[in-house]
């Protein structure tokens, strides 16, 4: 029976049989057992599916792995240890030495990084593109060695909405596969596949979990992109892996080959992998994931009119208000809600933002987004300090900005609390 999303948050995953745990188990051991050396051997060849070591695959990995795939409408997934170890993987399942990718330049500092200067050393080239630029401009920065195209749904920190069908015609009209990070507008408020997304990660650290116990991530495959038709651009997928007797990813598993090479290949050699305790915490948070992304976004929303109001306020950006230029994308691909994180710079620069934070009592200061409790960053002297005046404003960081993740708390409260502290500013 084909369930709504919902019901894949509740019931997802894990479908006990008669007389099994009702609960998703904690698989908690590394290791499975086989009664000959022959079975053994016939995962090895990948002739069978089926456990032998936790680095690769672990059952309580892989039910919460279905949950996330099912609620993005894909054909197949994989936890990792991070949202950090998601876009890495996700990259390097289809790039290597000598390629480039396009990546939009609001991305996590994490991801703007990871691609521009650790995979830089590993010798695969990344623009950062800027993504308001009109399609004949970013057309410019394909070349024939581009690999991939990598975007957020919802940028964070700044919440920039994606053109998601200006960066799937470009990057399908060069050949490549357009791989969205989801993080912040989760499944419950945008599906990117529902418009031509070919692959889509996660730091499930954030909404999936919900609760800030688990770091973790997972990347979902649409099983749309047809690799075959580029063959000569992803050789890793379309000729034969040595490392298993010369098995062709395409040929041997059809629209599972993605997600099949970077269990198989990447995780065993990487070693990224989820652990089982976390997947379950992850998945406790998946089951009320419906119910606490809708209160994120309507607290969000009452609170970003509340400081789109206030004297002390010099902006505020939140693309479900309808003053934000991003409000009509947010309309098309998010109509439900966007997330619950919104930014704002208090009057005062960067000095009055120190201010205002300091003089918080319930919203807390952490280096975190996206649970159920309201917290605040201030991005220019918290997660990116590292970047210069210009990088942070290549990156939509102003000075100012306060990046505010919306809880689930009465919203009268989180609102009281905001005003005393601008009261300080
Ligand atoms: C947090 C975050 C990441 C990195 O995820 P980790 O789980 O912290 O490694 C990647 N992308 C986005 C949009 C994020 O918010």
């Amino acid at each position: 029976m084909a369930l709504k999303k919902d019901s894949i948050c509740v019931q997802g995953g894990w479908v006990p049989k008669n007389g099994e745990p009702r609960v998703l188990p904690i698989y908690q051991s590394t290791t499975y057992l086989y009664e000959t050396s022959e079975e053994m051997g016939k995962l090895f060849d990948l002739e069978k599916d089926g456990y032998f070591y936790s680095r690769l695959q672990n059952p309580t990995c892989d039910l919460v792995a279905k949950k996330i795939c099912d609620l993005e409408g894909g054909v197949a997934a994989m936890l990792t240890s991070s949202g950090q170890a998601a876009t890495m993987l996700a990259v390097t399942n289809i790039c290597e030495a000598g390629d480039h990718v396009i990546c939009a330049s609001k991305v996590y500092g994490g991801t703007s990084n990871l691609l521009s200067v650790t995979l830089k050393r590993f010798g695969i080239e990344t623009s950062l593109v800027d993504q308001e630029l009109p399609a004949e401009e970013l057309e410019k920065y394909f070349k024939l060695n581009t690999k991939a195209v990598f975007a957020e749904t919802v940028s964070n920190p700044a919440g920039v909405v994606l053109d998601i069908d200006k960066f799937v015609s470009l990057a399908h009209a060069h050949g490549v596969p357009m791989i969205c990070d989801n993080t912040f507008a989760t499944p419950i408020n945008c599906r990117p596949f529902e418009f031509g997304v070919d692959i889509v990660t996660h730091s499930t650290t954030k909404y999936m979990d919900g609760h800030a116990t688990s770091v973790g991530g997972c990347i979902v495959d649409s099983g749309n992109f047809d690799w075959d038709a580029h063959a000569e651009k992803y050789p890793g997928l379309t000729t034969p892996d040595d490392s298993y007797h010369g098995i062709v990813y395409t040929k041997k598993f059809g629209k599972g080959a993605y997600i099949t090479k970077a269990t198989v290949q990447l995780m065993r050699d990487m070693g990224a992998c989820q652990s089982p305790q976390n997947a379950f915490l992850t998945n406790l948070g998946l089951e009320t994931l419906h119910l606490r992304v809708p209160r994120h976004c309507e607290n969000a929303l009452k609170v970003a009119k509340f400081l789109e109001n206030h004297e002390k306020v010099a902006w505020v950006e939140y693309a479900g208000l309808e003053s934000s230029k991003y409000y009509p994308l947010a309309q098309k691909y998010m109509p439900n809600g966007v997330c619950g994180v919104l930014c704002f710079g208090p009057k005062g620069g960067k000095e009055g933002a120190m201010r205002f934070t300091n003089a918080l009592k319930m919203v807390s200061i952490v280096t975190h987004v996206a649970d159920a409790r309201s917290c605040v960053l201030h991005p220019a002297s918290h997660t990116h300090r590292q970047l210069n005046e210009q990088q942070l404003l290549e990156a939509g960081v102003l000075p100012d900005l306060i990046r505010l993740s919306v809880g689930i708390e009465d919203v009268d409260d989180i609102i009281a609390d905001l005003e005393q502290a601008l009261a300080e500013v």
